[in-house]
């Protein structure tokens, strides 16, 4: 029986900091999809547009008029085309639109049409999302963002995120349980020896504590994984993204207090990593163009050491094929908002994959109580994902979702503790 899309409703929302944004709602006989899209903050300037009012209600960040657009310009044309049809609605939208950045319609308009419509699918079909997504039986590693710095937080520690990685253990829910178990001595750590207001958190849930020496963090969680009673390296690695565009201004990072050529800059990495072998993950080690440096590291450190491309490479092919060239990253973060539709991320996904690289399925700073994402970390079968710490349940809910698939699973559901 065939099932066309027959209604859609579309509504401004609220993100996890209180910034409106899209949800989408489409329908066909008695079932519906449903998603809400998430906004980042350190945004790469080659990500694909989200379109916001700019007027005065919510301050500029309204998006009524993407609603409109999305009930008025995009649904008439939409209206009647087979829900199934994944690849089809989204190469209509990106017709419809016809810019290289979705300016005209906007990808947070297009990302909820999207992922809305590929919901429905697997509800027509009585499928589990993650199982109407792809065969995938594993669940990723959790990337747990317990200290925020950079933009996500109002403190000087230039590196955005330090996540652990709960990676020798058999299950995921043992790896969320020993993640859980060291965010909380991290909090009575930071407590002791920064003060009550260390412990207040950032946008993605992590702790942010009044640090700004990188090492400083990264001895803060070596103690806490310690004190928790877990070993180092056996079972937990450890993550940083440095969004270093961010902290990045005319060749110059600005770090630790200390300004460094991008050479230093370099050079900095190749000390930290020498000091620190229990750091396993680097992404954005370099600002958004600088190939060259990606590819040092890459060069350097090979697959034992996980180099992410995430304003690097924005989830597009483009930009993808351009780190292939150049031999700059070995994992790809995939945030399906840089690109604005479902089609495109699965597109980036398996360039990345055709070279043998692995994929780390992410959510943005600014969150919704959407799981998406659990769903398609685990039916695409990528090796990570990163959704912060596990606390507010903006993140958590996609932990939840992954317990619940991998409860679902049972004896079939194995535990990605690759490298
Ligand atoms: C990131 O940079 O990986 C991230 C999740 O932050 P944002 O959503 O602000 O880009
Ligand atoms: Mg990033």
């Amino acid at each position: 029986m065939s099932h066309v899309i027959e209604k859609l409703f579309a509504r401004e929302v609220l993100d996890s900091r209180g910034n409106p944004t899209v949800e989408v709602e489409i329908h066909s006989g008695t079932k519906f999809g449903r998603f809400i899209v998430p906004s980042g903050a350190s945004t790469g300037e080659h990500e694909a547009i989200e379109l916001r009012d700019g007027n005065d209600r919510f301050h500029g960040k309204g998006v009524l008029n993407t609603i409109s657009k999305i009930k008025q310009e995009i649904f008439p044309k939409i209206k009647g085309f087979q829900v199934s049809d994944q690849e089809g609605l989204d190469n209509l939208l990106i017709d419809l639109d016809g810019t290289v950045n979705k300016g005209n319609l906007g990808a947070n308009a297009m990302l909820g049409i999207s992922i809305a419509n590929l919901k429905l699918a697997a509800k027509i079909e009585d499928k589990r999302l993650f199982e109407y997504i792809g065969s995938g039986t594993r669940l990723p590693c959790p990337m747990l963002n317990v200290i925020n710095g950079g933009k996500h937080a109002g403190g000087n520690l230039a590196i955005q995120e330090f996540m652990l990685m709960p990676i020798g253990f058999d299950r995921f829910s043992e790896a969320l349980r020993a993640g859980c178990e060291v965010y909380q001595e991290l909090k009575k750590y930071l407590k002791k020896k920064y003060g009550g207001s260390a412990i207040n958190v950032g946008d993605e849930g992590g702790f942010a504590p009044p640090i700004d020496q990188t090492k400083d963090a990264l001895n803060a969680l070596i103690e806490s994984i310690e004190n928790s009673g877990y070993s180092i390296e056996d079972q937990f690695y450890i993550g940083i993204d440095a969004a270093a565009s961010e902290f990045y201004n005319e060749g110059k990072y600005f770090i630790d207090g200390k300004s460094l050529e991008t050479e230093d800059f370099v050079a900095y990495y190749e000390e930290i990593i020498d000091a620190y072998p229990i750091l396993l993950s680097l992404e954005d080690p370099f600002y958004e163009n600088d190939f060259t440096s990606f590819s040092k590291l890459v060069s350097k450190y090979q697959r034992s050491k996980s180099i992410v491309g995430d304003d690097l490479t924005v989830t597009n092919v483009n930009r993808i094929n351009m780190a292939i060239e150049n031999n700059a990253m070995n994992y790809l973060l995939l945030k399906v908002n840089q690109i604005g539709t479902y089609t495109e991320s699965l597109q980036a996904f398996n360039l990345t994959k055709s070279k043998d690289w692995g994929v780390v399925i992410s959510h943005r700073s600014g969150e919704t109580e959407d799981t998406f994402i659990a769903d398609m970390a685990v039916g695409l079968d990528a090796e990570r994902i990163k959704t912060g710490a596990p606390a507010r349940s903006e993140r958590v809910s996609k932990y939840n979702q992954l317990l619940r698939i991998e409860e679902y699973l049972g004896d079939n559901a194995t535990y990605c503790n690759k490298l």
